[in-house]
């Protein structure tokens, strides 16, 4: 998500703001239900609260920004999508004091902005002001109330909200990172079904929307702190694919079909005549291909782009790119040759290697179930 459906609308210290298409969508719907239940004035009003509203999130993620830049983490961009907004951070420190203080930052931003327009309203909003102010006053007082919900939304104990950063940050101080994340993910995953069932019993489908996300989230921060252990201290190229069938950029889309049927690979890199990479093809993209532009197509014309790292990149740093969704990381060796590949699939895999190694039952003993495992 992101970047294809997002523009920038400027650049803070080296931070570009972008904010996403959808976005805009849910400007154009609240906008139009606004006008359709109070008129032209009430779709006014709610557009300009969203807006605000949206304004004040990317404070609190420049909380972050600002936080991160003070522990040499610099960020590249911010994305605004319509449930908030999302910094990529180059990495997330493992020193729990900076992960505390990059995690808090935000919240804080949101809490001074809250009591800030407090002052400025100089009461606390009246829950029909909250429903159906009118006016700057209005403004201002839904702007202070959700700015106080965010707050403590944003504390809610459990990744990938900060309260879970904040969190595994003071438990990792005394159990250390891979232990802190496991008690930190787990209490996240309860809070998570306490929130979905707190969701049902008041019939609030977002809520339980929210703790099925959260529940998920917890767990795959959990899986990618044991990829972390389990990779430490690699580089790129002893993790990679590097036994694969490689397709060539000028080459038709039917020898990449009959690549597909006669290796066992869902996703070829493509190299072009010296070797180097160019962009790479899936499965699916394949049998798009040949549905679509058809089979003499060359590859060039529908593969995709690949990132690429050389093979001395560590794999602490490979891992935060196939976690946020990137497909495919391709190697490059000294010379700018493709060596192989790594997909998350092929994590996975070194994951659950490792696991069994780990849980071996040595040679002689008859197998049995190990409590506790
Ligand atoms: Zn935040």
């Amino acid at each position: 998500m992101g970047r294809r459906w997002s523009f920038s609308v400027g650049t803070v210290k080296g931070t570009a703001v972008r904010i996403h298409a959808t976005f805009f969508l849910l400007l154009l719907w609240v906008g139009v239900s606004g006008w359709l239940s109070g008129g032209p004035s009430a779709a006014l009003h709610i557009v300009v609260l969203i807006c605000l509203v949206f304004f004040c999130v990317v404070l609190h993620e420049f909380g972050h920004i600002f936080a991160a830049r003070k522990f040499g983490v610099n960020t590249p961009e911010v994305v605004l999508l319509p449930i908030g907004g999302v910094s990529r951070l180059e990495r997330i420190p493992d020193e729990p004091r900076a992960e505390f203080v990059i995690a808090i930052a935000g919240p804080l931003v949101t809490l001074a902005i809250a009591i800030g327009l407090l002052l400025v309203l100089g009461r606390m909003p009246s829950p029909n002001e909250i429903e159906q102010g009118a006016g700057v006053q209005g403004l201002v007082a839904q702007l202070a109330y959700i700015n106080l919900v965010l707050f403590l939304f944003n504390l809610i104990p459990a990744f990938p909200m900060d309260g879970g950063r904040v969190l595994r940050a003071g438990l990792a101080s005394w159990l250390g990172h891979s232990q802190g994340t496991r008690v930190a993910a787990g209490i996240g995953q309860v809070c998570a079904v306490l929130l979905g069932v707190a969701g049902l019993f008041s019939n609030n489908i977002i809520l339980v929307l929210i703790a099925v996300f959260i529940y998920f989230a917890a767990g795959s921060e959990n899986g990618i702190v044991a990829l972390r252990d389990i990779t430490a201290g690699k580089t790129a190229r002893e993790s990679m694919i590097d036994n694969f069938v490689r397709l060539h950029s000028t080459d038709p889309v039917a020898t990449a079909a009959s690549a597909l049927v006669h290796a066992d690979q869902r996703e070829f890199p493509v190299v072009d005549d010296q070797g180097r990479m160019s962009g790479f093809l899936t499965r699916d993209g394949i049998i798009r291909a040949l549905a679509g532009p058809g089979p003499d197509t060359p590859i060039a014309r529908v593969m995709e782009d690949i990132q690429e790292v050389s093979q001395w990149t560590r794999m602490d740093d490979i891992i935060p790119l196939l976690a946020s969704g990137t497909k495919a990381v391709g190697v490059a060796g000294d010379d700018g040759r493709c060596l192989g590949y790594i997909t998350w699939e092929n994590l996975m895999e070194e994951l659950l290697i490792a696991r069994a190694l780990k849980h071996r039952t040595p040679a002689g003993f008859p197998a049995r179930a190990q409590p506790g495992h």
